[in-house]
């Protein structure tokens, strides 16, 4: 069983890719993202919790995220592996996930990052609000805050990953196709 983390800041890409590899090589796409938003549509209490945190640019906290993870793993023991994309967002999601996998006998398989600049970030998601209409991808403040948190939060784990040996950078700022052709060599 593969395990691949899908890394980089909002707006990188990680979703579109994340598509792309699911038609490719048949991996299970697992989005906390859209597994939150899920539970916000469906006015879930842990919907309803989140829904303020999200909207502010926050994250939800690390046994929430965790939890969910979980679930998915256990509920999906029959695929080929997993694309996990927006996971680990912080250094304690990520050890958190490597006892997981220990506790299964596995371990991470590649982390592949897509490297964008800050500025690219805004423009992404500013375009990608017209297109999916997400609350937190329209307003200029929240959008600064998930750029913030990601720096502070989630950018540390690239250190992380790099003491593993695992991680693999790739340039995101090309186009859709050619950033597939390489996250394509790094997973053959
Ligand atoms: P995304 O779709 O990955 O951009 O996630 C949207 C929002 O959901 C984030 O800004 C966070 O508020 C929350 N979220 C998603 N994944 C995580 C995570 N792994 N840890 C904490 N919060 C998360």
């Amino acid at each position: 069983m593969n395990y691949y983390i899908l890394f980089g800041p909002p707006g990188a890409g990680k979703g579109t890719q994340a598509k792309k590899m699911v038609e490719k090589f048949h991996l299970k796409h697992v989005s906390t993202g859209d597994l939150l938003r899920t539970e916000m549509a469906n006015k879930t209490e842990l919907g309803l919790k989140a829904k303020t945190l999200i909207e502010a640019g926050d994250l939800v906290p690390d046994e929430v995220v965790v939890g969910m993870i979980k679930n998915v793993f256990a509920k999906n023991s029959d695929v080929k592996g997993f694309i996990l994309d927006g996971f680990p967002r912080t250094i304690a999601q990520a050890e958190m996930l490597d006892k997981i996998l220990e506790g299964m006998k596995k371990e991470i398989t590649k982390v592949i990052s897509l490297k964008i600049q800050d500025k690219t970030i805004g423009d992404r998601i500013k375009y990608r609000a017209e297109i999916e209409g997400r609350k937190d991808d329209a307003d200029p403040e929240t959008i600064q805050n998930r750029i913030n948190t990601y720096h502070k939060q989630t950018e540390p784990l690239i250190g992380y990953y790099k003491n593993s040996g695992k991680y693999h950078e790739i340039e995101g700022e090309k186009s859709i196709d050619e950033v597939f052709e390489s996250i394509s060599k790094e997973i053959q």
